[in-house]
């Protein structure tokens, strides 16, 4: 199969080298091809330029991009896809002035999911959670990073891992799988937190590690959840099968997580709500990413990630969904790409460029994905005519996407 696409009037996000990574001021430029062509063949990008060196390529489908802008499909780094049922009724009980506290005591959070989910079958969990995978991927995500973390016993996440799994096999976007161990404490360790450590460590760990269930390793660092040392010795069990860190860390309390996903070399820090100096500090000379959520910050009402303080200091930045039921059931990228420039204060280039190849680094494929380069899998978003990419962002809300391709093949 062989894909031309002609006329673009901008080809966004060209990076003649294979760059895995933008970081500090270079994230202000994004490198563009305007009156481009570009060719597919099988999954992969093979040539592209302006149509001035164009030569005649015999494709089997040829599209005419004329008015439109062609860029990297959205690498989503942070979701909880799979899940069952949704939180709608906490969401109308929290217009209705109940707090989360108050929500929680009534059964409701990460908890209610968790019980939702064991009750539900694989078969059911895989087809709610298909369904989201492919209305995101028509919302331009060709890369998409799943979390476990709604099972809270190892029979229910390795119920949740096999559905990644499952997806990974069936869909055309590329998954990468996070073990979300220790997400909340469940009721059965409601006074025996150690005791629920001691079972991911012990359990959990081991089991999805010998079963190759899992990419990345995950803890929900926070006050009332876990601490910097269940933080640590999980991250560390995670280490020693081979999973590499990448945790929920400053989305209400900075209280030293960063530093410590440093050391163990994670591979992205994500939320960071909350920042103090020395966080930022910690990030400098790491291989780790930063990863703001700005919808959840939206939909929760809670401070934005100071994302021009990270930039500022030099640091790479990505930009993800946190797709999940209870603080943002929204998997829209290009609504996260708009409340960055509009909530964050990032350039329209700065944003693109969290959600293509930043992103990309925080799921460990940026050497294939993110970027328009010869030899990097095809995964495109084709635009609506439209006058500049800045259009992207400023237009939040309207979809101004044409057609997506994700592997090499043209959505319907
Ligand atoms: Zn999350």
């Amino acid at each position: 199969m062989s894909i031309l696409i002609i006329n673009i009037k901008e080809l966004i996000q060209v990076r003649e080298n294979n760059v895995t990574i933008v970081k500090g001021p270079d994230m202000k430029t994004l490198p563009t091809i305007k009156n481009a062509y570009l060719i597919i063949e099988h999954d992969t990008i093979v040539e592209y330029g302006p149509m001035s060196d164009y030569v005649d390529y015999q494709a089997e489908e040829v599209i005419d991009a004329k008015g439109k802008m062609v860029l990297p499909a959205w690498c989503d780094s942070h979701t909880h896809i799979v899940y069952a049922g949704d939180r709608s009724q906490e969401f109308v009980d929290r217009i209705n002035g109940l707090s989360y506290e108050e929500i929680a005591e009534r059964g409701g959070g990460i908890l209610n999911s968790a019980e939702v989910l064991q009750n539900t079958s694989e078969e059911d969990l895989y087809q709610q959670s298909l369904k989201r995978l492919n209305r995101v991927m028509q919302l331009g995500t060709g890369a998409v990073e799943i979390k476990s973390g709604y099972g809270l016993t190892v029979e229910a996440e390795l119920k949740m891992l096999r559905v990644i799994k499952r997806l990974k096999k069936e869909s055309l976007a590329t998954i990468k799988t996070t073990l979300l161990a220790a997400h909340a404490v469940p009721k059965e360790f409601k006074d025996n937190k150690k005791g629920f450590v001691d079972l991911v460590v012990a359990e959990m760990i081991p089991e999805v590690a010998q079963s190759k269930l899992a990419d990345y390793i995950d803890v929900f660092c926070e006050k009332g959840y876990f601490d910097l040392e269940d933080t640590e010795r999980i991250l560390t069990a995670g280490k020693e099968y081979g999973l590499i860190p990448k945790i929920h860390v400053n989305q209400f309390n900075a209280f030293g997580g960063v530093a410590l996903a440093v050391k163990h070399k994670a591979l992205s820090v994500d939320h960071l709500e909350e920042m103090r100096a020395e966080d930022i500090e910690a990030l400098k000379n790491s291989t780790t990413m930063p990863v703001a959520l700005p919808s959840c910050s939206y939909f929760l009402s809670i401070p934005y990630s100071p994302a021009r303080q990270i930039i500022d200091a030099g640091l790479p930045l990505a930009l993800a969904t946190d797709y999940n039921p209870g603080s943002t059931p929204s998997g829209n990228m290009n609504f996260v790409v708009s409340t960055a420039c509009i909530k964050l204060r990032m350039t329209p280039e700065e944003a693109m460029n969290a959600a293509t190849i930043n992103g990309a680094y925080a799921m460990g494929i940026s050497n294939q994905y993110g970027s328009i380069c010869r030899g990097k899998k095809a995964n495109l978003i084709i635009t609506k005519e439209i006058e500049s990419y800045n259009n992207l962002p400023y237009a939040f809300g309207d979809n101004l996407i044409d057609k997506v391709i994700i592997s090499g093949k043209v959505l319907d």
